[in-house]
């Protein structure tokens, strides 16, 4: 019988292991999941509870219910792996063996590292969306907010989510329009980037959304103090950004653990994997997909999911002896909510930037325009998350590989800007 131990039930760990679950009956494999609590959190919402368009309690399920029959969960925290000895030590005391290791520990925030940042006026003028307590205290916090300098900021890339923040300027912008007060408000985005973002033809477009709203774009920053008391974000190199609220994405790390098992990861303890075959380059039994691995595209819940359909197919073969399926080619999707019920769809790879076009074929979801219809799209997602991905559902006209077929390559993205 094949031992298979999956680290983290949020959004890979639990795909993985119920697609692996399916693959495999009970007496060909035991199949342990380990996290170190039970709440498991739906992330996108958490940009919708600042607005209020999203309740907490709506966004948060218990992990084990989303865990297939038949797969052992185990609430404990990850101390370390042993890769020598095929081995995971649990803080409890616990060790379990594997013969396959999947690791899915995601990305932890580290506002603590950023001087200031988690010191005076952290929670009362300085908040973060990126974690449920943080989101429902800014959403305090925004109602009451009338007057003066909002910035956001991300203090450093990588973060989950790279569009999350702008979405958050965007929504900023129509919330405070719809509360009547937005002519009173500055706001600012406030990014390490050259650019709005990281990809060259998005960042133009989406930088133009933040000017058309009268968002101001402050780029090349990188924060070394958050000073609560005086209201200022200071760079390292002395420039400063005054703020009366300030939302910020604090840096992001692997996990801890990951530093105390040698060889397993990178200096930030993210997981050194094979890109295309999501194997770790630390242990060929090792395996890793969503943000815990260090593979350059995206941390987001899409890529997670793409990534999952290989990292099952690989375990598979490698547990069969045979060769690794290297056919993950970076797909990345993302829904951008901007504002008056409106979204903007990005589809992307290794090697292709956002193209316009529709998604995922030539009759679907417009690209790289807003759109109503993508709006809806980004709210539907929620239902399909917890009834199509989690419990390891191919998503109908949906697959690993970044669809070709809809997109156009002819026009130029720069051109696309009209809404519709
Ligand atoms: C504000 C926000 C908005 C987002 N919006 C989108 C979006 O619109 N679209 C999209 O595709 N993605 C979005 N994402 C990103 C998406 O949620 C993540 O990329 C995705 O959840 C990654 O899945 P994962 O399994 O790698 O990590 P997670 O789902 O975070 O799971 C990691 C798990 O590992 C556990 N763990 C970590 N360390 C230990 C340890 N030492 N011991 C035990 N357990 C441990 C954690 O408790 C956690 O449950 C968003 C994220 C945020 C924060």
């Amino acid at each position: 019988m094949h031992r298979i131990v999956v680290l983290g039930a949020g959004t890979g760990g639990t795909l993985a292991a119920n697609r692996l679950r399916r693959a495999y009956s009970e007496a060909e494999a035991s199949i342990t999941v380990v996290d170190q609590d039970d709440v498991h959190v739906y992330q996108p919402g958490l940009l919708f509870v600042p607005f209020k368009m999203a309740h907490p309690e709506n966004i948060v399920r218990p992990r084990g219910r989303q865990l297939h029959r038949g797969i052992d969960y185990v609430v404990d925290s990850i101390d370390r792996v042993d890769l020598e000895e095929r081995l995971v030590q649990l803080a409890g005391g616990r060790a379990l063996p594997y013969d396959v290791l999947v690791v899915a520990t995601g990305a932890t925030l580290a506002p603590e590292e950023t001087e200031g940042l988690t010191g005076v006026g952290w929670k009362e003028r300085v908040f973060t969306f990126y974690d449920l307590e943080g989101a429902v205290a800014l959403a305090d916090a925004l109602n009451w907010f009338n007057e003066g300098r909002l910035v956001v900021n991300v203090v450093e890339f990588p973060i989950k989510c790279p569009v999350a923040p702008l979405e958050f300027c965007f929504l900023a912008d129509w919330f405070l329009r719809e509360r009547g007060v937005r002519d009173d408000v500055e706001l600012s985005y406030v990014t390490p980037l050259d650019g709005a973002f990281t990809k060259p033809v998005a960042s133009n477009r989406l930088g133009g959304m933040l000017k058309d709203r009268g968002i101001d774009l402050v780029t090349e920053f990188n924060t070394g103090e958050v000073d609560g008391a005086g209201g200022r974000l200071v760079s390292y190199d002395e420039r400063e950004v005054a703020f009366d609220l300030a939302v910020v994405v604090p840096v992001h790390n692997g996990g801890a653990y990951v530093n105390r098992s040698p060889g397993l990861g990178d200096a930030l303890g993210f997981v050194l994997t094979d890109e295309h075959t999501l194997q770790s380059k630390a242990s060929p039994h090792v395996f890793a997909l969503g943000d815990a691995a260090s593979v350059p595209t995206s941390k987001a819940g899409s890529v997670t999911h793409f990534e999952g359909e290989v990292l099952v197919e690989n375990v598979r073969r490698f547990l069969a002896g045979q060769t690794l399926d290297a056919s993950y080619d970076g797909h990345a999707n993302c829904f951008i909510e901007t504002g008056f019920s409106k979204a903007m769809l990005i589809d992307f790879n290794y090697d292709t930037e956002p193209l316009p076009g529709r998604f995922p074929a030539s009759v679907g979801l417009p690209l790289m325009k807003e759109s109503h219809l993508n709006h809806l799209g980004k709210l539907m997602f929620q239902w399909l998350y917890w009834h199509s991905l989690l419990p390891g559902r191919d998503i109908p006209g949906v697959h690993s590989a970044m669809p070709t077929s809809g997109k156009d390559r002819r026009s130029s993205p720069n051109e696309e800007v009209s809404a519709s």
